[in-house]
């Protein structure tokens, strides 16, 4: 038990230097920590946050990282101006809007199915069908680090004629000092 105080403790210290949170206790008075803080602060709470570019729209879902994909299909490949679309489901009743939801507009690209998008700025930030239980995180705004890779490419058939996962293509860290040489 000591032991558990001890850890619980330092985990405490470290997450409230990181601004995480303040806690407020004296001797006199020693913070008491519900049994919900306590999980959450020694195996961290399950987050994945999300904005736009512009910043004004934000997004929080209470779930893992789920599997994802990298659409290729002329939608996504049109709605994103690039190459594929990266797309996370998670489960709808975890994700909520936290700020500028009144900036969102939708399109309907198929029957049913909505690209929500930030009309200040752009960004395409998530896709839903209204009835079904998951939402499709557009993964380039997401803010959560989650790790690779993804579990397929998809809708290959309708790939742009560019780009293809199999090329081993160069990899500079930024942008390219040199436009490349001409052929
Ligand atoms: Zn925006
Ligand atoms: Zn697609």
């Amino acid at each position: 038990m000591q032991a558990n105080l001890r850890v619980l403790r330092a985990i405490i210290a470290v997450r409230a230097r990181a601004g995480e949170f303040v806690l407020t206790a004296s001797p006199a008075r020693p913070a008491r920590l519900s049994c919900a803080l306590q999980k959450d602060l020694i195996y961290g709470k399950s987050m994945l946050t999300g904005s736009c570019l512009c910043g004004a729209v934000a997004y929080e879902v209470d779930a893992e990282p789920a599997p994802f994909v990298h659409c290729h299909c002329q939608t996504c490949r049109k709605t994103h101006g690039s190459a594929f679309s990266s797309v996370m489901p998670v489960p709808r009743a975890a994700f909520r809007w936290v700020r500028g939801d009144e900036l969102l507009a939708a399109f309907e690209s198929s029957p049913g199915k909505f690209r929500r998008f930030c009309t200040r700025c752009g960004s395409h930030i998530m896709a839903e069908r209204i009835a079904q239980p998951n939402v499709l995180l557009r993964m380039g705004c997401l803010d959560t680090p989650v790790a690779g890779p993804a579990r397929a490419h998809i809708w290959r058939s309708d790939a742009a004629s560019w780009y293809d996962p199999k090329d081993a293509t160069p990899e500079l860290p930024e942008a390219a000092a040199s436009p490349p040489p001409a052929r």
